[in-house]
């Protein structure tokens, strides 16, 4: 008798480390499809999304982004039978399913509302018909069972989180990918994906050759694991080259790679070489990921709220000609400009440069964080709905942060992390014959002359009002010298 399943792909685009894939093979099918949908909750807003209300008409997925998803559903449509439907989920998966006679769907269960809003939709649609939607966790580090509190008891701070997790959770091995599968290669789909690939402009010139696959994400990793892993906590905070940072996320946001395997491998890299500052601190970076993922499951709606999930009234602003400067790279501050013209043309930037611009978002233009959060949403190749939104509510100072209003002074950054000024040069072609120290902000006189332009606001007092308002909102007025100490508070 035949029996056919399908595997519903969203964030999952592997083979290894699938726990939906493994339930789906236990019940022997005849036959397995891979079902992807080209449409929400990932490529196209729809019915169950929350589009962001802003002034911009902006696609949900920049070229890079793009890019990046389309070769990775190519790789694994040489692997597999991959179907691509366009549409809603709950009105193209059920009659696709109808029409090829298949009985059961699986899929890794997500936690974001709209993600949770379209698997509950074609969940229903399903079950009207006799079928089910069977969900399991995938995509993180630890399943909530493994969880030393329950997720209604998160700690409010990170370092809490971490601490509680490494003393009493440890990650399980990684599943392997099946040896053979019901499954075979499909050529219609291939044909799609490479049609719509042929159409998108080429990749950045200066881009990090971010190839999307399961393939290219552990080759890539082997190699950055092979050597460079070993520094990476005297290099992470750069902002040029291929090895300063270990550029896994877009293969992790879309799930070419499962954490867990990426855990094993840094592990066994450990054993190989020994483990040491830097090994430890890439696996701290990864509890940051997960720390986000449990954070919206416990917070839901309000990781999108203006007030976040501290549910601050802060009067943001809604200027459109800021949020226009700040995404052209035309503020007049050269290294935020330089980071947001590198987002823009690549789908990429630093975690530091990221940091950088979401600080002046925030703290210097008070332009509403959604604004910048959605627009990195339409923009990263790397775009995760949890890390994505849970970074800007920390740097918004809405978020979990102990320290509520976190600031970076521009000039300062770039004397500490671009010396040279390499980076600006490199994406701000007007101050490309400038030098340091003067790249880091041209005199007013001198920038006309390059036609670079003068700066949106002054960074010295628009910083003082953010903080004045946001005191004033959060504790009442500033009192004493609390303004002047908060200016001493930089991160470094
Ligand atoms: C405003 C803002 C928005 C961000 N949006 C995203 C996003 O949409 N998707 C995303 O993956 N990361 C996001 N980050 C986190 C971080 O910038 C990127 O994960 C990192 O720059 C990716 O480069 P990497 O892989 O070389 O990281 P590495 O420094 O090599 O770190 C290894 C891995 O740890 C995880 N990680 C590192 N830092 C963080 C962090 N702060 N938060 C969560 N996970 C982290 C990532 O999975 C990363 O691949 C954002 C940070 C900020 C400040």
């Amino acid at each position: 008798m035949t029996k056919k399943v399908a595997l519903w792909l969203l964030n999952d685009l592997r083979l290894h480390d699938h726990p939906a894939l493994h339930a789906a093979l236990q019940v022997r099918p005849t036959e397995l499809l891979f079902v992807y949908v080209w449409g929400p909750p990932s490529v196209r807003w729809g019915k169950y999304s929350f589009p962001p209300e802003w002034p911009l008409s902006l696609s949900r997925l920049s070229s890079p982004r793009q890019r990046f998803l389309l070769q990775a559903l190519l790789e694994l449509s040489q692997r597999v039978h991959l179907v691509l439907l366009e549409g809603e989920p709950q009105e193209v998966i059920p009659p696709w399913m109808a029409q090829e006679g298949i009985s059961a769907l699986y899929a890794i269960r997500e936690w974001a509302p709209e993600e949770v809003r379209y698997q509950n939709a074609v969940s229903q649609v399903l079950q009207r018909e006799g079928k089910s939607l069977f969900l399991y966790e995938g995509n993180a580090l630890y399943e909530r069972e493994q969880l030393p509190f329950a997720v209604e008891a998160l700690p409010q701070v990170f370092t809490r989180f971490r601490q509680l997790v490494e003393r009493s959770s440890s990650v399980k091995m990684p599943l392997e990918s099946p040896p053979s599968l019901p499954s075979f290669p499909s050529e219609e789909s291939q044909k799609w994906l490479r049609h719509r690939l042929s159409d998108l402009p080429p990749p950045h010139a200066q881009a990090f050759p971010f190839e999307g696959g399961e393939q290219k994400g552990k080759e890539w990793l082997q190699r950055y694991f092979a050597g460079p892993l070993f520094t990476y906590k005297q290099t992470r905070n750069g902002f040029m080259g291929s090895t300063f940072s270990s550029h896994l996320s877009p293969w992790l946001a879309v799930g070419c790679l499962s954490p867990r395997w990426v855990y094993a491998q840094l592990r066994a890299a450990e054993r190989r070489e020994g483990a040491n500052d830097s090994t430890y601190w890439l696996f701290f970076e990864l509890l940051w990921r997960e720390y986000f993922r449990w954070l919206m499951v416990r917070w839901r709606g309000k990781m999108f709220a203006a007030g976040g999930i501290r549910g601050y009234q802060l009067p943001w602003k809604q200027e459109e000609r800021l949020l226009e400067a700040w995404i052209e790279g035309k503020t007049g501050y050269p290294i935020v400009d330089a980071a947001m013209r590198e987002l823009g043309a690549t789908g990429w930037t630093s975690n530091r440069a990221r940091q950088i611009v979401a600080s002046f978002l925030t703290k210097n233009l008070f332009l509403d964080w959604r604004w910048g959060a959605a627009y990195f949403e339409t923009q990263l190749i790397d775009y995760d709905v949890y890390s994505n939104w849970g970074n800007w509510l920390y740097q918004a100072g809405v978020g979990t942060d102990g320290r509520g209003f976190r600031w970076f002074d521009p000039v300062r950054q770039a004397k500490l992390y671009d010396p040279e000024g390499h980076f600006i040069r490199q994406w701000v072609p007007e101050l490309r014959g400038v030098s340091a120290p003067r790249v880091y902000m041209p005199d007013p006189g001198y920038r006309e002359g390059l036609g670079y332009p003068t700066p949106v606001v002054d960074w010295r007092a628009s910083l003082a009002y953010a903080k004045d308002t946001y005191w004033r909102t959060v504790q009442g007025a500033p009192k004493g010298n609390q303004l002047l100490r908060l200016f001493q508070d930089e991160e470094t």
